[in-house]
């Protein structure tokens, strides 16, 4: 087994393709030879990105009150999860909050709003001119996600500065329905081909724990792959009172970790960013990120959950011997 592993792992050295049969079989994988696989998907991270992992942060920019269904989320209308809910927040908001990621080290701040779509013209504005104030007082990118796109409102954005949209698929297209009735996958991946055709760059990932099998897992990394997606944010579901799967059990760190480095497998050299729930279903193994072929992580924390202390985050890093890459700021 162990043979088959590195036969892979070469195969994705060379950033040639491996087979659903070939991740399918990582996939099952248990006992002692998960190390070794994750030693491999270390290999693989090594390759491409050294010793470098990016950081970045979100704010939550328009909070509850969303007409979909998604049944993980805290922010749908349909649950009773009591969280704060507000309309488009103020540009100086957002502009302080992408100060203090700076200031941290991220090289991004993701500006995200509920709901199917920006849902008027007066939002977009708002949302356009914070895209626009990041841009000009701050050295961090302005990323954003926003729900689906029209072809008009992705020009808008990229207009006033938006450097990448953050449009997750979630889970595999088959067991899609099982965590959405109010839009489809097709929709969701309209979207992700509006925004490349702007010129925007494509973040879009999975939320994990959800009920999903293995083969939905497998078949979620092959479409992101088949799409071109820039970076790839893996989530992992922190169960949400209120809500459909609130009562679920997070996924165990191992079979966390196990999923992170086959994503590395099958999408070599692509950013892969640990992003919410890490801290329920990695537990004490959160450093293992990176060895098990993360290079990226959120920091600081989510929409309406709280993540770790940034600082701890940092140490980590640090401790690891990784280093904070500048690649997405500007110099200005
Ligand atoms: S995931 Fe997005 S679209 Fe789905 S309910 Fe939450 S805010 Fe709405």
């Amino acid at each position: 087994m162990n043979d088959k592993i590195k036969k892979i792992a070469n195969q994705s050295l060379q950033n040639e393709a491996i087979s659903r049969e070939d991740a399918l079989h990582l996939m099952q994988i248990d006992g002692d030879e998960i190390y070794t696989l994750f030693y491999w998907a270390n290999q693989i991270r090594l390759r491409y990105f050294d010793h470098s992992v990016k950081v970045c942060s979100i704010v939550s920019a328009k909070q509850g009150r969303c007409t979909e269904d998604c049944r993980f989320c805290s922010q749908s209308a349909h649950y009773h999860t009591g969280i704060e809910e507000f309309p488009v927040i103020d540009t100086n908001k957002i502009v302080g909050v992408a100060n203090c990621a700076e200031k941290t080290g991220s090289s991004s701040l993701g500006i995200v709003t509920s709901g199917y779509s920006i849902s008027n013209p007066e939002d977009l504005d708002k949302i356009c001119k914070s895209i626009k104030a990041i841009v000009e007082n701050t050295h961090i990118q302005p990323h954003g996600s926003f729900g689906m796109l029209t072809k008009e409102m992705a020009k808008a954005l990229v207009k006033c500065g938006l450097k990448r949209l953050n449009h997750n698929l979630e889970t595999s297209e088959r067991f899609f329905p099982n965590i959405c009735s109010t839009h489809s996958f097709v929709d969701r991946v309209n979207t992700i081909r509006i925004a490349k055709e702007a010129g925007l760059e494509v973040c879009s990932g999975a939320i994990f724990g959800i009920g999903e099998g293995v083969e939905d897992r497998i078949d979620l990394a092959f479409t992101l792959k088949n799409l071109s997606v820039d970076v790839i944010p893996l989530n992992f579901l922190h169960p949400i009172s209120g809500t459909p799967l609130g009562n679920c059990t997070p996924l165990m760190p191992m079979e966390a970790l196990k999923i992170i480095s086959i994503f590395r497998f099958v999408l070599p050299d692509k950013e892969i960013k640990i992003a919410g729930g890490r801290e329920s279903s990695l537990r004490d193994l959160q450093s293992w990120m990176f060895y098990a072929g993360a290079n990226s992580t959120m920091i600081g924390n989510y929409l309406t959950t709280k993540g770790r202390k940034v600082e701890e985050d940092l140490q980590m890093i640090k401790d690891l011997k990784l280093e904070v890459s500048d690649e997405n700021r500007s110099s200005v």
